[in-house]
């Protein structure tokens, strides 16, 4: 897998899953350009650690859910490089509880961040793929967004949403030759898991074929192989990557 030459955005690309994405691509030559909302110093770190590499990062703040942040955001590499090769939309959150207890704003902000934010970033960098006639979109969904979870009805259908959209993407974009695809992570230890009880975490690790809880370096390798040339004939695919929870 060679990313030489190519220029990647990845949203949310400064913690937990995004950091290991934007270390990965940036580790096979890509450059990288690491939106965040408000992790600015993670950001400043990582692209420290991507330049002592020997490779080279940028970091932009943006808010994803905002359309002309987010048109900023892709402008930004249009601006830079004349071109967009990758975008990676990993920014997501959560507000978990159940559908009695949700308030209607708790459902809004999920929405508004991992679907709306997922569009806005998709739109602004399909426009610079399809005239360039070359790109690979890869969109971090969840195995929740496919069987559902207790206490995540915003959650889950931001992520269904994200699998609905990317195929109709990936149909929109194939006669221009950019192939669209969705990673769904299973429970991978990060800050969004951490603060979850541990008799939770031990009923993951009780369904997971594995026996492990997932690494933020695993689904990096995915997406890794998803932006290269090695997976130019994959498009419009959901591809689970859980330690085998979700099997279908
Ligand atoms: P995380 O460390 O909390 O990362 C979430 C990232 O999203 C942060 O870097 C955050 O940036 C960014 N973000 C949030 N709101 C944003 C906004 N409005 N604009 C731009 N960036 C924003 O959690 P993670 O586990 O790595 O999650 C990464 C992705 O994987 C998410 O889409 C999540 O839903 C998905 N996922 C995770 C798991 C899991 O088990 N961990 C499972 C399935 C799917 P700031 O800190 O700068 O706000």
């Amino acid at each position: 897998m060679d990313l030489t030459n190519k220029i990647a955005i990845v949203t949310g690309g400064a913690t937990g899953i995004g950091r290991a994405i934007s270390l990965k691509l940036a580790s096979l030559g890509a450059t990288v350009i690491v939106n965040y909302n408000s992790s600015s110093k993670e950001a400043e770190n990582l692209v420290t650690e991507i330049k002592a590499l020997g490779k080279d990062a940028y970091y932009v703040q943006a808010n994803v859910a905002n359309f002309s942040e987010a048109e900023k955001l892709i402008n930004f590499a249009v601006e830079k490089f004349n071109r967009l090769d990758i975008l990676v939309n990993n920014a997501g959150v959560t507000a978990d509880t159940l559908i009695l207890r949700m308030k209607e704003e708790e459902f809004d902000r999920i929405i508004n961040v991992n679907l709306k934010g997922t569009w806005n970033c998709s739109k602004h960098a399909a426009k610079v793929m399809a005239k360039q006639r070359d790109g690979k979109i890869v969109n971090i969904a969840s195995v929740v967004g496919l069987i559902g979870n207790i206490g995540q009805t915003n959650y889950a259908a931001s992520k269904a949403g994200i699998i609905g959209l990317t195929k109709s993407l990936a149909r929109e974009l194939a006669k221009r030759n950019v192939n669209c695809n969705v990673v769904a992570p299973g429970f991978i230890e990060t800050k969004m898991t951490e603060v979850l009880p541990e008799e939770i975490k031990q009923e993951y690790l009780k369904n997971i074929p594995l026996e492990r809880l997932g690494k933020p370096e695993d689904i990096a390798n995915l997406v890794a192989f998803l932006v290269s040339d090695l997976a130019s004939y994959i498009t419009g695919q959901v591809i689970n990557c859980d330690g085998g929870l979700v099997m279908y």
